[in-house]
C-alpha cells in the first residue's frame, strides 16, 4: 500500500485573498507530495508497518523495529503527510461552525477571542518551521501548543483538531517575512470556528 495525496475539495483560489492560489498549488502539489513520496519510500521494505495506520507509527515511533534512518524519515515524512492532509481539511472558503467544538473552545480558554489570541501568539512566536497546534490531550482536555518541524501530536498521545502551518513555505510568496499577517488572515479561513 502507498500513501497518495488526498483530494483538495476546493480550488487553489478558493482562500484568497488570505491564502494566494500559487502559495496553495506548490504547497499542495510540490511539498505535500514530496512528504508523501519520502514516506513511501521509507517503508518500502518494511510491508507490516505499510498496513498500520500512520497515527499507530507515529505513537510508537521509539519501539519500530526499523532502521534510525527510516525512524527519522517516518517522523519527518508521516507527520508532514498527515499534519498536511488535516490542514486542507480545516480550511475552506466557507465557515463551517463546529458548535461543539466551539463551546468546548469556550469553556477551557473562557472565549474564542480569547483561544484566538493564545493560538496566535503560539504560532507567532514559535522559532523557525513547525506547526501551532489545538489538540485533545491523554485527560481529553483541549490544549494547545506548538511543535517543530513536521513533529505530530501523535506522538505525544495527543489527537490534532487544529493545526497551523508556520513553516515559510506556507506563506513566504504572499507575506514574506511577516508571518503575523499570515496568521491574522488564516482566522479567515479556518472553516471550523
Ligand atoms: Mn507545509
Amino acid at each position: 500500500m502507498k500513501y497518495e495525496l488526498p483530494p483538495l475539495l476546493y480550488a487553489y483560489d478558493a482562500l484568497e485573498p488570505h491564502i494566494d492560489a500559487k502559495t496553495m498549488e506548490i504547497h499542495y502539489t510540490k511539498h505535500h507530495q514530496a512528504y508523501i513520496d519520502k514516506l513511501n519510500t521509507a517503508l518500502e521494505k518494511y510491508s507490516e508497518l505499510q498496513e498500520r495506520p500512520l497515527e499507530d507509527l507515529l505513537k510508537n515511533l521509539s519501539n519500530l523495529k526499523v532502521d534510525e534512518k527510516d525512524r527519522t524519515a517516518i517522523k519527518n515524512h508521516g507527520g508532514g503527510h498527515l499534519n498536511h492532509s488535516l490542514f486542507w481539511q480545516i480550511m475552506g472558503p466557507r465557515k463551517e461552525p463546529d458548535e461543539e467544538l466551539i463551546k468546548e473552545v469556550e469553556a477551557e480558554f473562557g472565549s474564542i477571542d480569547n483561544f484566538k489570541k493564545l493560538f496566535s501568539e503560539a504560532a507567532a512566536n514559535h522559532f523557525g518551521s513547525g506547526w501551532a497546534w489545538l489538540v485533545r490531550n491523554e485527560d481529553n482536555k483541549l490544549q494547545l501548543y506548538s511543535l517543530p518541524n513536521q513533529d505530530s501530536p501523535y506522538s505525544k498521545n495527543h489527537t490534532p483538531i487544529i493545526g497551523l502551518d508556520v513553516w515559510e513555505h506556507a506563506y513566504y510568496l504572499n507575506y514574506q517575512n511577516r508571518r503575523p499577517e499570515y496568521i491574522e488572515a488564516w482566522w479567515n479561513v479556518l472553516k471550523l470556528i
